[in-house]
């Protein structure tokens, strides 16, 4: 693939609520293949960033590129279509229906040619596979312990073949071992290739995982580099202290 290096970029980027600048002019450069984390106090914009990035928020100012395309007016599907997919803070699963028919769904691009059932089941399955619950395909969602949850909240953005992948928070309410093998099959996306940004709070994970740290507050970016630089930076630890 011969894209630009940074994968993702945003020049500007804004979302007001009325007078509240969630996120305030945000300059943010993703390199492709890595794993970049978005880390700041409570209610710094993480969340919305994430959000307008997804396209589930149109920005108040500035752009988004993708790989070079100018993204900014794309809607969420669209953006899915471009190779953008996420997980959510909350997860969006539907409970009642088996973890095959959950992952079928984000197999589905909308806006891709059709592919018959025997595809879209195969990209699923390859997605499940990823995560470690190919051999589960046929539980229903609601009886899964949280963290399995999680995987396939995981497993069907991985079954619209994102290039960049968007995280908020998969290390919620996770265990110490969920943890691990979060950090695992993160690890192992990565080496496929895969672009992957996330909002995490917990600072050992974030240490342990990402090659590159933005850090936010109050809507603008206030550090990045590398985990080693950022956790130690005085405006970062500063922001923290202040929560
Ligand atoms: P974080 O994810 O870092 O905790 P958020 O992006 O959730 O922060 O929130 C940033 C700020 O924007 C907070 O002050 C929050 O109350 C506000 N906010 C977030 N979403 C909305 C919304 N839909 N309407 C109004 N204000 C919002």
């Amino acid at each position: 693939d011969s894209g630009p290096a940074d994968i993702l970029e945003t020049r500007g980027l804004a979302k007001h609520f009325g007078g509240l600048r969630a996120v305030d002019g945000v300059d943010l450069k993703v390199e492709r293949g890595s794993v970049h984390a978005l880390i700041g106090p409570n209610g710094s914009g993480k969340t919305t960033l994430l959000n307008v990035l997804s396209g589930l928020y149109r920005p108040t100012g500035g752009s988004v590129s993708l790989a070079g395309r100018d993204i900014t007016r794309l809607a969420p599907h669209e953006r899915c279509a471009a190779g953008v997919g996420r997980t959510f803070q909350n997860i969006r699963l539907f409970r009642s229906l088996s973890i095959l028919d959950n992952v079928l769904i984000g197999a589905q691009r909308p806006g891709a040619p059709a592919k018959g059932e025997a595809a879209l089941r195969e990209r699923a399955f390859e997605a499940l596979g990823f995560v470690g619950l190919a051999d589960k395909a046929s539980e229903l969602v609601g009886s899964l312990p949280y963290g399995h949850q999680r995987l396939v909240e995981i497993a069907r953005a991985l079954a619209g073949n994102p290039t960049l992948l968007l995280l908020d928070e998969p290390a919620a309410g996770l265990n110490p071992t969920e943890k691990q093998e979060l950090v695992e099959l993160l690890r192992r996306l990565k080496g496929h290739g895969l672009t992957i940004f996330l909002i995490d709070h917990d600072m050992a994970m974030v240490e342990r995982i990402a090659d590159h740290i933005t850090v936010l507050n109050f809507g603008k970016r206030i550090a990045e580099g590398t985990p080693r630089d950022v956790l130690r930076h005085p405006a970062v630890i500063a922001a923290y202290l202040g929560e």
